[in-house]
């Protein structure tokens, strides 16, 4: 057990059908006032400050660091009140469960998301993931809006709890944008891609990960392209 695999959630575990997009852009309208323009901006990849910073480029930074924690109980709000529908809609991505089984007797499993901590939770939480991952070891979009900066936070987590420390390529970084390649190789770490999200298999090779998957559905692929 001395490898660490760090999943994105959003396109590569799970979709929740755009319920919880749907709840941010509800939750910056609660905060910033309904005259308050949002740019159109893509979210995939990115962390959900970046994702306030981008979508409202009229605000002072200042202010939208200010008004953050607003903003997260809001958004925290409507998906609690969403819960029903995320259960009715969200899917997890074919293979997804057979992949973290199987992985889970060689290696510690944490997510490292754009998402905030507490929405990290409830997504997992109502597709029945949560069991399968340590979201104690885990790295969150509320820990840096920078996601580079998630690698190392996860990492730290994960040595404070299994007592041994996980460095370069015993860290694996799986999503599925250019951004989590990124922010894997940034840190040194091995790099899978996985073309269930917005770009496709060319596109992520492109962006040079370690390896390139069309999905998860095939589990041995899976282990060998993640424990390499
Ligand atoms: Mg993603």
């Amino acid at each position: 057990m001395d490898r660490l695999i760090l999943w994105d959630v959003d396109g590569t575990l799970l979709s929740t059908d755009g319920i919880a997009a749907e709840a941010m852009r509800a939750a910056m309208r609660e905060v910033v006032g309904p005259a308050a323009p949002l740019a159109r901006t893509a979210y995939a990849g990115k962390t959900d400050w970046q994702i306030i910073r981008e979508s409202l480029p009229t605000l002072p930074p200042e202010e939208i660091g200010e008004r953050l924690h607003e903003f997260a109980a809001a958004y925290l709000g409507r998906l609690e009140g969403q819960r029903e529908a995320l259960v009715a809609r969200s899917r997890v991505f074919p293979g997804v469960t057979a992949a973290l089984e199987a992985l889970g007797g060689a290696a510690r499993q944490a997510p490292l998301t754009g998402n905030i901590a507490v929405v990290a939770r409830i997504k997992l939480e109502c597709v029945g993931l949560l069991p399968l991952l340590d979201l104690a070891a885990g790295a969150y979009g509320d820990d840096h809006h920078h996601r580079p900066e998630l690698v190392p936070i996860a990492a730290a987590r994960a040595a404070r709890r299994y007592g041994q420390s996980f460095g370069g390529r015993q860290v694996i970084v799986v999503g599925d944008t250019p951004h989590d390649i990124d922010c894997g190789r940034a840190n040194g770490a091995r790099t899978v891609a996985v073309a269930t999200g917005p770009y496709s298999l060319d596109e992520l090779l492109a962006h040079g990960p370690d390896v390139a998957l069309p999905d998860l559905s095939d589990t041995g692929a899976v282990v060998a392209a993640v424990l390499g």
